[in-house]
């Protein structure tokens, strides 16, 4: 068969699509990783591969938007212990620097291992000989593996989203053998950044016999790939929003609202490894540095809602809220207040409306695999104006070099850094933002996956 010709089954957590609210329509979930893939899976009969989202619930194979639909189910008690447990109760923190403590627990595992061993049959079955199965990310890092002894005739790629954590911190994972040889079972092995890479390589040489060749990986009979592959945003798409009358007018409303002060903008899903938290007392530390100027600025903090009811999560939320009503009780009075706090999922075109605004965006995770808002941000920015300022430790720092880069953990370092970024001279803003705006430009999500899925057709 030409290669070119092969089919794309794509295997992730979640399929592409949801349930339309009090119906039982389907519509495509939003994101620019779907509609990359979508034209990619349309052209070649592709097919997706993953969970509707619902627990206890048997959902026939069904097609949507011109792709096949392949459900696997997940039971309310999985949910509990291979999601919220194993993903994101060890996996998430650990991944991330370990910012909070990861959880090792034997009864999580069981309940990874039974879940990918479901995806892996699913894939298996919905693979031809020859085609290309795509494994998405941290839940299923075991599907590659388990795939493989079922289906060694088909190419199988690995992407993760999210970082690599060095290897000292990897070691500590009782069940870190069986996560390398899971994900060994692939073909190409992507990854946001070149730290990761690296990361996974020297683990991988550590618990099991492969052995690094350059951007190749030797183990048992096989050579395996490693590729770095940042994910990216459709920036035509945001650059289109950002000339919408909707959002212009908008961004204009907001502006009077805030009466011209300069607007120093966070968003993020409420997650603990985004620095919400130090970001803000950065923020009152320019407050109390500067206090003459107390009421030039506003910080705008979206907070999009995310894994509500984990405690760790609820936890960080309160306080932040506590930090907010602080700096407002200390800082505020009739008439002005130092931070507004949005604690909702704002649609695109509002989102937009708000990197219209913002005079800097403070992008600040302690440890995050790319950080598409950032991306978003600098796309949006059509006159050249406005200030990034960017954590170290997210992927996107490692090609948005020109943003004002920080250190995330550094009150003071991030408090100097917005002062800088308030005041930044024009001339030196204008050429920042003009390499970066060249960088999401030239590297977008269309790019993106014509890379991963050529380097697994090559
Ligand atoms: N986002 C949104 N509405 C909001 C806030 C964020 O649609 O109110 C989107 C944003 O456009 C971005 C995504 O959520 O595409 C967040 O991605 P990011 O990589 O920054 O962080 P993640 O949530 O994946 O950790």
């Amino acid at each position: 068969m030409d290669t070119a010709e092969k089919r794309i089954v794509v295997v992730a957590n979640r399929l592409p699509v949801r349930r339309v609210e009090g119906s039982t329509e389907w519509e495509t979930s939003p994101g620019g990783l779907v509609s990359s893939l979508t034209p990619f899976l349309q052209d070649r009969d592709g097919c997706w591969v993953g969970w509707a989202g619902v627990a206890d619930e048997e959902i026939e194979n069904f097609s949507h938007d011109g792709i096949e639909q392949r459900p696997v189910p997940i039971s309310a008690e999985e949910i509990e212990d291979y999601y919220y447990g194993f993903c994101n109760g060890t996996i998430w923190p650990l991944y991330h620097d370990a910012v909070r403590t990861p959880e090792f627990h034997r009864h999580w595992w069981g309940p990874y291992e039974e879940v990918n061993r479901r995806f892996a049959r699913e894939a298996a079955w919905s693979v031809n000989p020859d085609d290309i199965a795509w494994v998405q990310d941290y839940q299923l890092q075991l599907v590659p593996g388990y795939l493989r002894e079922q289906r060694p005739d088909v190419t199988i790629g690995f992407y993760l989203h999210i970082p690599f954590p060095p290897v000292e911190l990897f070691a500590q994972l009782p069940w870190r053998t069986q996560i390398i040889e899971g994900i060994l079972g692939a073909d190409v092995i992507a990854f946001q950044t070149a730290l990761g890479l690296a990361n996974f390589a020297r683990a991988a040489q550590r618990f099991t016999s492969a052995r690094r060749r350059g951007k190749l990986l030797e183990y048992g009979d096989r050579t395996i790939k490693l590729q770095r592959a940042p994910i990216a945003i459709d920036t035509a798409h945001f650059a289109a929003l950002a000339q919408s009358p909707l959002a212009v007018t908008r961004a204009e409303a907001l502006r009077r609202e805030v009466h011209d002060r300069k607007v120093i903008l966070g968003v993020d899903r409420l997650d603990y490894t985004k620095g919400i938290d130090i970001r803000l007392r950065a923020f009152e530390t320019l407050l109390e540095r500067n206090p003459r100027r107390e009421n030039e600025f506003v910080f705008i903090q979206v907070a999009v809602p995310s894994r509500e009811g984990v405690g760790q999560y609820t936890e960080m939320r309160n306080r932040i809220e506590q930090i907010v009503g602080h700096i407002n009780g200390r800082f505020g009075h009739p008439g002005h207040v130092p931070v507004h706090y949005l604690y909702r999922n704002l649609p695109q075109d509002e989102l937009v409306a708000y990197y219209l605004l913002a005079d800097v965006m403070a992008v600040t995770p302690l440890r995050d695999g790319m950080n598409l808002v950032a991306k978003e941000y600098v796309a949006t920015r059509l006159d050249n104006t406005g200030v990034l300022l960017l954590s170290e430790f997210t992927g996107a720092a490692e090609s948005l070099s020109q943003a004002l880069l920080v250190n995330p953990h550094d009150v003071d370092g991030l408090s100097g850094a917005l002062a800088e970024a308030v005041d930044l001279p024009g001339a030196d803003m204008k050429k920042r933002m003009v390499a970066m705006r060249r960088y999401v430009k030239r590297n977008d999500i269309y790019d993106w996956a014509r890379r991963c899925l050529g380097e697994l057709r090559a």
